[in-house]
């Protein structure tokens, strides 16, 4: 990164932001590099590269944002888009109802890097194609399996953010994940089962540690018992939840709701509100005593730990749900003092350079309870146990909900016994939330992380990571969904 010539385009558009005579101003530059590895049916059937670069400047004058961006870094193009940026944030000023005032920040002057012990960007392609190719071999090895998957993916951001308050900010940020799947045939039925790393911010030390080879001998063996295996008969269950199944539910059940822009209205038009609504916080039974819910957008190696949000806030941990008391929002700077808050919980992240930031979901964990997963299912007379993700259905305020899964296996009398299909369950999110009566100890915590979380006008992808123990909820209701492989 040219440090120096990134700095000279910040001087240059903070300079005619201060003209202006707007109260506040940013510039992000940001050059990112995606490479995508897919195969397909034993062969390599993909390798995309992507190369993005450019830059947005945000401006909020007399209490209303203007924002512009460009593809085009040059000494010309930097000040003309700052004074487009200028210009449209007093066209809203001169149109706004009413005026956004943001939290206060102190100063930040930092550099963030991704610690990183193999550089996926330096592994040669022979390497990983080699990879993809030996794991869909594998899984292909099992009889049954009429067809295999499996890709790996990194991404590194580099950016600039720079703030007329001061704050000057250096990224160098890497995420990267890897997966597969194998899809068995019976009787003209079909089912699948996958593996996945998380998505998390390591090096190419993350799919290596990860042992493809053995996981695609356990899913291909467990997607020939899936496509053989009952349909589930409908009617209450235990469930016990796993990780990666539950960084879905509480992505959508809990994350979405805790969004304060949405809860006040501000995604109303397209992604939705939130059935937690303001006058909730601090007394609405959202769960058991069982259930903490928490942000941690400091954690290592999580997806939303970059150490500043694009607002420049410090990343912080907080309370969503303690002891199943609805607590806390993920917010901005922006909507933070709409309750009151005088510090924005550090959640303002745009998907590249061209878009503004919004409010998004964070690192939303459940908190470790006790004892282990098998204990959970020993008290369990009559259950389900769920892996992965699969099919969900949530409405637009995340209160009425039902998620499938990608693998599930009966439980009778405190046992696992066999494999069951079509299982979605459904519910109310308080009530699923308060029918949780355990929750496994750190040691079976795993994390999971999203890259597509879609929200935004026009359509922006958010990063975050959800962590979970698996967690048993009693009497949730089952329904056979046909075909719902
Ligand atoms: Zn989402």
């Amino acid at each position: 990164m040219n440090t120096s010539t990134w700095d000279e385009f910040a001087e240059l558009a903070l300079k005619r932001i201060a003209l202006s005579g707007a109260e506040y101003g940013d510039i992000r530059i940001q050059d990112s590099i995606t490479e995508h590895l897919e195969g397909e049916d034993r062969r390599i059937a993909s390798i995309r590269d992507l190369h993005d670069r450019g830059f947005g400047v945000r401006v909020l004058y007399h209490g209303a944002w203007g924002f512009a961006a460009s593809s085009v870094l040059s000494l010309e193009e930097v000040p003309r888009v700052a004074d487009l940026a200028i210009e449209i944030a007093k066209g809203s000023a001169s149109v706004a109802i009413e005026k956004v005032r943001l939290a206060e920040e102190p100063v930040h002057r930092d550099c963030v890097v991704t610690p990183c012990r193999i550089d996926p960007f330096r592994v040669p392609l022979e390497k990983k194609a080699d990879l993809l190719l030996q794991t869909m071999d594998t899984l292909q090895r099992q009889s049954g399996i009429a067809r295999s998957s499996a890709s790996l993916w990194a991404r590194r951001d580099r950016k600039l953010l720079v703030s007329s308050e001061g704050t000057h900010l250096e990224f160098d940020l890497l995420a990267g994940q890897g997966e597969c799947m194998a899809t068995a045939l019976h009787e003209g039925r079909f089912a699948s089962r996958s593996f996945s790393t998380p998505h998390l911010r390591k090096g190419y030390e993350l799919i290596e540690e990860a042992d493809f080879l053995r996981e695609a001998s356990r899913v291909a063996e467990q997607a020939v018992e899936k496509v053989r295996a009952p349909a589930v008969d409908a009617g209450p269950y235990d469930l016990v939840l796993d990780p990666e199944h539950l960084s879905l539910t509480i992505h959508e059940s809990c994350g979405h709701p805790s969004e304060l822009d949405r809860a006040i209205g501000y995604e109303a038009n397209y992604a939705g509100t939130s059935f937690l609504t303001t006058d909730k916080r601090g007394n609405f039974r959202y769960g058991s005593p069982a259930v903490s819910l928490i942000a941690d957008n400091t954690e290592p190696e999580t997806l939303a730990a970059t150490g500043y949000d694009d607002d420049g806030v410090l990343c912080q941990q907080w309370d969503i749900v303690r002891n199943g008391i609805f607590v806390g929002y993920c917010t901005n700077r922006e909507v933070a003092p709409k309750i009151g808050e005088s510090r924005s919980r550090g959640s303002n992240r745009a998907d590249g350079w061209a878009n503004i930031p919004i409010v998004r979901i964070a690192n939303i964990g459940l908190e470790a309870g006790e004892g282990t997963r098998d204990q959970l299912i020993d008290d369990v007379k009559r259950g389900i146990y769920i892996e992965g993700h699969g099919s969900y259905s949530i409405d637009q305020r995340r209160y009425n909900f039902q998620f499938g899964g990608d693998a599930f296996w009966l439980i009778e009398n405190g046992r696992r016994t066999h494999m069951l299909r079509d299982v979605i369950y459904h519910g109310i999110t308080p009530e699923f939330w308060n029918s949780c009566d355990g929750v496994a100890d750190r040691i079976s915590r795993r994390r999971y992380g999203f890259i597509t979380c879609g929200k935004g006008q026009p359509g922006q992808s958010g990063w975050m990571t959800h962590a979970a123990s698996p967690a048993r909820f009693r009497r949730v209701h089952v329904i056979r969904g046909e075909g719902s492989a």
